[in-house]
C-alpha cells in the first residue's frame, strides 16, 4: 500500500538525517516499504501523515503502556512545562520519582535519572567498573543495552537486523573488555569465572531478553548469575530498561525477585519523555559524584517534564493496567499461534510477562544463535499484511511486541481480523 506523505517526509529526511531516521529500526530496511510518519496517538491508536490509523503493538518500544495522549499524564507535563522547562538544579519532582522508584523496588536503595536507557547502562558499567576496581564486563550475546561502544558487541535486534555482527568506530580495546557468553548458558558463565573471575567488574543481562524477541531466562539462570557474581566479587547490572514497571509493578523482579546489585530502568518509567534511571544497593550507589569519586552527570538529568511525564505514569500504573496487559497479550498471543498454525506456518510464541514475539521456527528459542536461526524472510510479508489492515507491528522479527493497557476490544478485534492474512502471506513467503 503506498503512503504518499510518508514517502514525501522520508525523502526530504533521507536528505538531512542518515538513512532518513534517528534510530536505525524505524526505517524499515528488514521489512521493506516506506516507514510510516506518525502524527498522532490515542489510546491503543496511531495516525499516519496519510491519515491512515493503525492499532499500535509498538507502543513506542514500550513507555507507553497506559496508551497514547493518555489523559493525566499529558496533564501533568503540561502543567510541569508551565512552570518552567528546566533549572539545572534539583527540583522537587525528581525526589518523588526517585522515592516513587525506590518504594516499587525493593534492592534499589538509591536511584540517579539519566535521560535514556543507554545512559543508564554506561553509567551502571562505568559504576560497576569503579567500585570493583575491575575491567571486565560480561555480557550475553543477543541482549541489547543501548547503544554503548562496550556492549554493542552481539547486541540483538538492531544489529541483527541490519546484520551487523558488531559496530565500526568500537575500538579493539573497548570489545577486548566485554566477554560475550551464549545467554542462558550457566555452565558458560562458571567457565568463563574460572577462568577470569578475578578480572571481572560485572555481568550485564536483560532481566528477561526482549531484544532478540522475547527468550526469558530459564528456571534459575538469574539467580545462579547473582550468586556467581558473589562469589567472586563481581556485581550483577539487571538491565530492566525493558521489562522495568511493565510486566508487573516491579517489573521482571516482580516475577522472578533475584536482588541484583545495580538495576536499569527506562521506556516506561519515562511517561514516552526522555528519562531514565539506574539504581541499586546504597554502598554502590555511595561511590557516584558527588558523594564519591565515579563520575557521571547530565545538564538534562532529572528534567522536571520528563520527570512529571514518569512519576504521572508510574502513578497511573495500577494492578488493573497490568492485568489488563496481561490480558491483551494472552489474547493475541493466542490468535497470533491459532492464526500460523492454520496456515501451516511453523513458529513459536514466547513470552515474557506481557511482551511476547513469534519466531518462525519448530523449537523453543533459548539464545541468539537459536533465534537467528529462524526463517526471518516470513516476517516481512507477515508485517506488509498487518500494515495494510491497521496494525502496526515492530518492524523487525527481533522485536517484542508491547502492549497497552488501552487497548480495547475495537483495537483488538482489527488485529484479530487482520491475523489469518497476515499468517497466509507468511505461509506464501518464499524462505
Ligand atoms: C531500550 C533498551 C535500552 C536502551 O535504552 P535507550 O533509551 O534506547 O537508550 C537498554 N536496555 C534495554 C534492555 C533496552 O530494551
Amino acid at each position: 500500500m503506498t503512503a504518499p506523505n510518508s514517502q514525501a517526509l522520508f525523502d526530504r529526511a533521507n536528505a538531512v538525517v542518515p538513512g532518513g531516521v534517528n534510530s536505525p529500526v524505524r526505517a524499515f530496511k528488514a521489512v521493506g516499504g516506506t516507514p510510516r510518519f506518525m502524527v498522532e496517538g490515542h489510546g491503543p491508536f496511531l495516525r499516519d501523515a496519510d491519515g491512515r490509523e493503525y492499532v499500535d503493538l509498538v507502543c513506542s518500544w514500550g513507555p507507553m503502556i497506559l496508551g497514547h495522549a493518555f489523559g493525566p499524564v499529558v496533564e501533568a507535563v503540561q502543567r510541569a512545562a508551565a512552570r518552567g522547562l528546566s533549572f539545572g538544579t534539583p527540583t522537587p519532582g525528581e525526589v518523588e520519582l526517585a522515592e516513587h522508584i525506590v518504594a516499587r523496588m525493593p534492592p534499589v536503595e538509591q536511584v540517579r535519572l539519566v535521560n535514556s536507557g543507554t545512559e543508564a547502562t554506561m553509567s551502571a558499567i562505568r559504576l560497576a567498573r569503579g567500585v570493583t576496581g575491575r575491567p571486565v564486563v560480561v555480557k550475553f550475546a543477543g541482549c541489547y543495552h543501548g547503544h554503548v561502544d562496550a556492549l554493542l558487541a552481539s547486541a540483538g535486534s538492531g544489529l541483527a537486523t541490519l546484520a551487523l555482527p558488531d559496530s565500526p568506530g568500537v575500538t579493539g580495546a573497548q570489545a577486548a573488555d566485554t566477554l560475550v557468553l551464549p545467554y542462558n548458558d550457566i555452565e558458560a558463565v562458571e567457565k568463563t569465572f574460572a577462568e577470569h573471575g578475578d578480572r571481572i567488574a560485572c555481568i550485564i543481562t536483560e532481566a528477561a531478553a526482549g531484544n532478540m524477541g522475547v527468550v526469558p531466562p530459564v528456571e534459575g539462570f538469574n539467580a545462579r548469575l547473582l550468586e556467581v557474581c558473589r562469589t567472586h566479587g563481581a556485581l550483577l547490572v539487571s538491565d530492566e530498561v525493558m521489562t522495568g514497571f511493565r510486566v508487573t509493578a516491579r517489573g521482571w523482579y516482580g516475577v522472578e525477585p533475584v536482588p541484583a546489585d545495580l538495576f536499569t530502568f527506562g521506556k516506561v518509567m519515562s511517561g514516552g519523555l526522555p528519562a531514565a534511571a539506574f539504581g541499586g544497593r546504597a554502598d554502590v550507589m555511595a561511590q557516584l559524584a558527588p558523594a564519591g569519586p565515579v563520575y557521571q552527570a547530565g545538564t538534562l538529568s532529572g528534567n522536571p517534564v520528563a520527570v512529571a511525564a514518569g512519576l504521572a505514569t508510574l502513578e497511573h500504573c495500577t494492578p488493573e493496567v497490568y492485568r489488563r496487559c496481561d490480558e491483551v497479550s494472552r489474547i493475541l498471543q493466542e490468535a497470533v499461534g491459532a492464526a500460523l498454525t492454520a496456515a501451516g506456518v511453523e513458529h513459536v510464541v514466547q513470552s515474557a510477562g506481557s511482551m511476547f514475539s513469534m519466531f518462525f521456527t519448530g523449537s523453543a528459542v533459548r539464545d541468539y544463535d537459536d533465534a537467528r536461526r529462524q526463517d526471518s524472510a516470513r516476517y516481512a510479508p507477515f508485517f506488509h499484511a498487518m500494515l495494510d489492515r491497521g496494525v502496526y507491528l515492530p518492524p523487525s522479527a527481533y522485536e517484542s511486541w508491547f502492549v497497552s493497557a488501552a487497548h480495547d476490544d475495537a483495537a483488538l478485534d482489527r488485529v484479530l481480523d487482520a491475523l489469518p492474512y497476515a499468517a497466509q502471506a507468511a505461509a506464501e513467503a518464499r524462505a
